[in-house]
């Protein structure tokens, strides 16, 4: 595929074809060095790339020396053109932008770093609205507070968030606090994830959901700049990703129904309990549906003698697993519990950073890992390796948030055993597209990062 005016690249450009290859000749002889620089064309979404306007000898381009010179006329053949730009092209390919976002696409090579630029931050304060009131065994709430974070690298933008249900201590006060103290414009390597993560831990303890929120705008960010999902980056099968449940709340029995009715498409359902209704709830979603279920019990059940008659009567019920059954604090009688349940029991609350994960092996059969807990993604890929070398379930879990977090967790989904990912459908001002639940089953898209699209800006 030949052009040789830019009448012809407008053309192509119109057709949206990704690339072509310009014709030397002595108009694009390069000033310093004598010799015809190849000017391409490789924008995917129809726009210019960077580099096609620069000349052979540029520090852009340097390594680059082209085939052939002006004198000859001569050409880069297309199979050379591509092994050159495989991975500006395979960015187009998933879809990352041209311009901005391909120059990235070249770690080592191509990547170009503004001088004295670094990663900025910036973030702002985002109420999340409930479709339903959301009613647990110790408080009831109509919305989330959240903070938005946009992390920007040459041009390029990775999109976290932090989400503070009220049980976690974090507000939006403290979450823009912390955010607001970070200095990101040190780094001028994105890349050194173990750095820019290590020093936004270092800053101040706890306040997780605020580092969550730069862990994953940094992951979105990089991974743009590899042009690749998370999930590919780690090597993982997207088919391995198990199905998610839908949590049914703790409500009246007509609004248990509703949203028994609601959750058709899944294939497991979360049922939220701890007060005195408990069995009612479950013979309720017994009358409409066989699905397995399973159980968070938010650290509502006190008696540990009760507990056990309830995990085996819900034994009985196809129930998979027992998250949370008593309070955090009751760590004795959580390994009397685990001694004799005959289901799985699974640490929430009691669990949140990787440190915590060996002492909770006595009490519990696995983990339940959320990135407004651990810190983000950095973190929860290695309470992954940890939980498995110490012979636990792991669980992936989510906030209400936006499909910004909610698709980062999933990126991990293909190593865990259960996901419970429906916190982007419990809001009605989400501001992302991303992961989708098709037929139940976490479904992850092949885009770039944690794979969402901004909608709502
Ligand atoms: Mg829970």
């Amino acid at each position: 595929m030949l052009f040789q005016r830019n009448a012809d690249v407008k053309a192509r450009k119109k057709r949206k074809h990704l690339f072509c290859i310009i014709r030397f000749s002595k108009a694009h002889e390069c000033s310093a060095c004598g010799k015809g620089g190849v000017r391409a064309f490789a924008g995917g979404l129809g726009k210019l790339c960077n580099f096609a306007k620069r000349k052979c000898c540029s520090p852009f381009f340097a390594g680059w020396r082209i085939r052939g010179c002006a004198k000859t006329n001569s050409i880069m053949d297309r199979r050379s053109f591509i092994k050159a730009t495989g991975t500006a092209l395979a960015a187009a390919a998933v879809g990352v932008p041209a311009n901005a976002e391909m120059r990235g696409a070249f770690p080592g090579t191509m990547r170009r770093e503004k001088a004295g630029g670094g990663l900025k931050l910036s973030f702002f304060p985002y109420e999340l609205k409930l479709r339903h009131a959301f009613n647990l065994a110790k408080f009831s709430r109509t919305t989330t507070p959240d903070v938005q974070v946009v992390l920007e690298y040459d041009g390029v933008k990775g999109y976290g968030e932090a989400s503070m249900p009220p049980y976690l201590g974090e507000s939006v006060d403290s979450v823009t606090k912390f955010l607001g103290s970070l200095d990101l414009g040190q780094f001028k390597d994105p890349f050194r994830i173990d750095d820019i993560l290590g020093y936004v831990d270092s800053v101040a303890p706890k306040n997780s959901a605020a580092k969550a929120s730069v862990d994953i705008a940094l992951h979105d960010l990089l991974g743009k700049l590899m042009g690749q999902p998370w999930y590919k980056i780690w090597g993982l099968s997207p088919e391995k990703a198990p199905c998610t449940s839908f949590t049914i709340g703790i409500d009246k029995p007509d609004v248990v129904r509703q949203k028994v009715e609601e959750a058709r498409p899944y294939k497991i359902l979360k049922v939220k309990m701890g007060l005195d209704n408990d069995r009612e709830t479950v013979e309720i979603i017994r009358s409409m549906t066989d699905v397995p279920i399973c159980v968070d019990v938010n650290q509502g059940w006190n008696d540990r003698e009760q507990a056990l008659r309830m995990i085996d009567w819900l034994a009985e019920k196809n129930c998979l697993f027992v998250e949370q059954p008593m309070p955090k604090e009751r760590f004795d009688d959580m390994v009397w519990l685990k001694s004799r349940s005959s289901l799985p029991l699974i640490a929430d609350e009691a669990f949140q950073r990787i440190g915590d994960i060996t002492r909770l092996a006595e009490a519990y059969d696995g983990i339940n890992i959320k990135l407004m807990k651990s810190t983000g993604l950095h973190e929860a890929y290695k309470m992954v390796v940890l939980a498995r070398a110490l012979g636990m379930k792991v669980m992936l879990g989510c906030m209400t948030e936006t499909s910004c977090a909610v698709s980062a967790a999933a990126q991990l989904a293909p190593l865990v055993d259960f996901a419970d990912l429906d916190g982007n459908l419990l809001i009605a001002n989400d501001r992302f597209d991303g992961m989708k639940i098709v037929d139940g089953k976490v479904t992850l898209a092949d885009k770039p990062g944690i794979g969402v699209t901004l909608i709502k800006k």
